[in-house]
């Protein structure tokens, strides 16, 4: 029999937005001995910390005020708080406690904050993580505070929740609170406040174009998935995939049309600068980028042992399949492809040893992107590999397709099966060149995952920041074959 927990949030409204949010939450019976571990709360998420204060969380259960004592752990990149109870619980414990919002930040959106008269952000911000794995849990929403025809939307759809998962569920799961606008289709769903700069009806379909095309490619069953679009006035344009959604993170003040999302701005190669880099994204790149991650994401514990294979997967299909698709010109494909090898190859870090601690890598963008492009060429190599080793029989889609089942059959995604995989495919072993990537050698990208009429060169560049003498590669070609 699964424990229950039930929660109850009702956002707060102070005329003019929405400052903060009452959470109770109610579990049944845990029956935990003194001393035992009660819930856990993410007190530092990357950066954002819980956004109420531990002490002011009451602990109730049938006899009264149930005593309890924090002690932080910390892993990776989060420190928490465990709750150990100072007595035996007796009945069914509650939790209650206000969160204050702040005003939403750019990305990671880790966080619970107001945007405009809305509020939106992540579960990591105001909800704990209880002890067992999984829970029915059931998640209802009190509205009585907010001016009439407000409404919630969380990852799993709109208003309530109603699932049996582990607690951590919603805590990587998007909260968007206040006058939504949409565009729906059965399971899919794109959210917007009202009166942006941009046309969210066309972009809302546009995207639903994408989304269906894609879920179709992955053999996706039709589960939920929604994106849900957050403002920033720090000229930010990008996301965060969580399970089955992701915040779509925009200029507030810049006005988008669907060009921005079927098309990129004329003249991007030229406009890039070594001097004066900034990781500028376009919709057209970051919106797929994110939605492959629904699919292609595995763990990638300790943090950066599978991250070429999520970002470079993500980054691979990100551009393949809408090309594929018919919705990014040849042109434009070029463009992505030249702009991503000046990144990665002029990239100070490009030689960087990717088993090398990750921690410092949350400091510098150079060296966080270095995983993106070195997984992208990778993958566009391997696909190389693999069509000339099966004589055109067999491409990478064949073998992130079979990684995928592994993992949807409970078979953990390591390093070790996907060089198993691909050695099997190639008929020789796969690992001094999944090495050479792995350490940081130079390796020779490929562009006909596009066709067979993109050609690469080697040409000479320099490095960002250091500007040493260095090699990129450069892709030529224009018609779809
Ligand atoms: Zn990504």
């Amino acid at each position: 029999m699964v424990r229950e927990l039930e929660y109850r949030l009702t956002p707060l409204w102070d005329g003019r937005k929405i400052p903060g949010m009452q959470v109770n939450i109610r579990e049944d019976a845990p029956e935990i001995k003194k001393g035992g571990k009660l819930f856990t709360i993410l007190e530092n998420l990357i950066r954002y910390p819980f956004t109420c204060p531990r002490e002011e969380i009451v602990v109730e259960d049938e006899k009264g005020e149930v005593p309890v004592m924090f002690e932080q752990e910390e892993k990776f990149l989060t420190r928490s708080q465990a709750a150990y109870v100072l007595r035996d619980t007796k009945g069914s414990v509650s939790l209650s406690y206000t969160c204050h919002f702040h005003e939403a930040t750019g990305n990671p959106p880790y966080d619970m904050g107001y945007e405009g008269s809305g509020a939106n952000g992540t579960g990591t911000a105001f909800l704990p993580e209880f002890t067992a794995d999984r829970y029915r849990i059931r998640l209802l929403w009190d509205m009585s505070k907010l001016p009439e025809g407000w409404e919630a939307v969380t990852t799993y759809g709109e208003g309530g929740i109603d699932i049996e998962e582990a607690s951590s569920a919603l805590l990587y799961c998007y909260y968007y609170i206040g006058k939504i606008c949409r565009e729906e289709k059965e399971n899919f769903g794109f959210y917007w406040y009202e009166n942006p700069l941009f046309d969210g009806e066309a972009i809302g379909k546009w995207t639903m174009g994408l989304y269906e095309k894609m879920a179709g490619f992955f053999g996706d069953e039709g589960k939920t998935f929604r994106i849900f679009m957050r403002g920033n006035d720090r000229g930010q344009m990008n996301g965060m995939a969580l399970p089955r959604s992701f915040i779509l993170l925009y200029e507030r003040d810049k006005k988008y049309g669907i060009d921005d999302f079927a098309g990129l701005p004329e003249g991007l190669l030229e406009e890039y600068d070594r001097d004066n880099y900034s990781w500028h994204n376009h919709m057209l790149t970051t919106l797929p980028h994110e939605m492959v991650h629904v699919w292609t994401t595995v763990p990638d514990e300790p943090f950066g042992n599978m991250t070429w294979f999520v970002e470079g997967t993500a980054e691979y299909y990100g551009l393949l399949l809408p090309y594929r698709f018919g919705l990014m010109s040849v042109k434009d494909a070029l463009t992505v492809l030249n702009l991503r090898a000046l990144r990665y190859y002029e990239n100070p870090f490009a030689d960087s040893d990717d088993y090398e601690p990750m921690q410092r890598a949350f400091g510098d963008s150079e060296l966080m992107r270095v995983h993106y492009g070195r997984g992208f060429f990778y993958l566009t190599a391997v696909n190389r590999d693999i069509r000339r080793a099966s004589e055109n029989k067999l491409c990478l889609d064949d073998l992130v397709m079979k990684i995928l089942e592994c993992q949807k059959s409970g078979i953990e995604v390591t390093n070790e099966l996907w060089n198993r995989e691909l050695s099997a495919m190639l008929g020789c072993d796969s690992r001094p060149a999944y090495e050479d990537m792995r350490r940081g050698r130079l390796f020779v990208p490929d562009g006909t995952f596009l066709g067979d009429n993109i050609k690469v060169k080697e040409t000479e560049g320099k490095t960002r920041r250091e500007h040493r003498t260095c090699t990129v590669f450069q892709f030529t070609g224009e018609e779809k074959v």
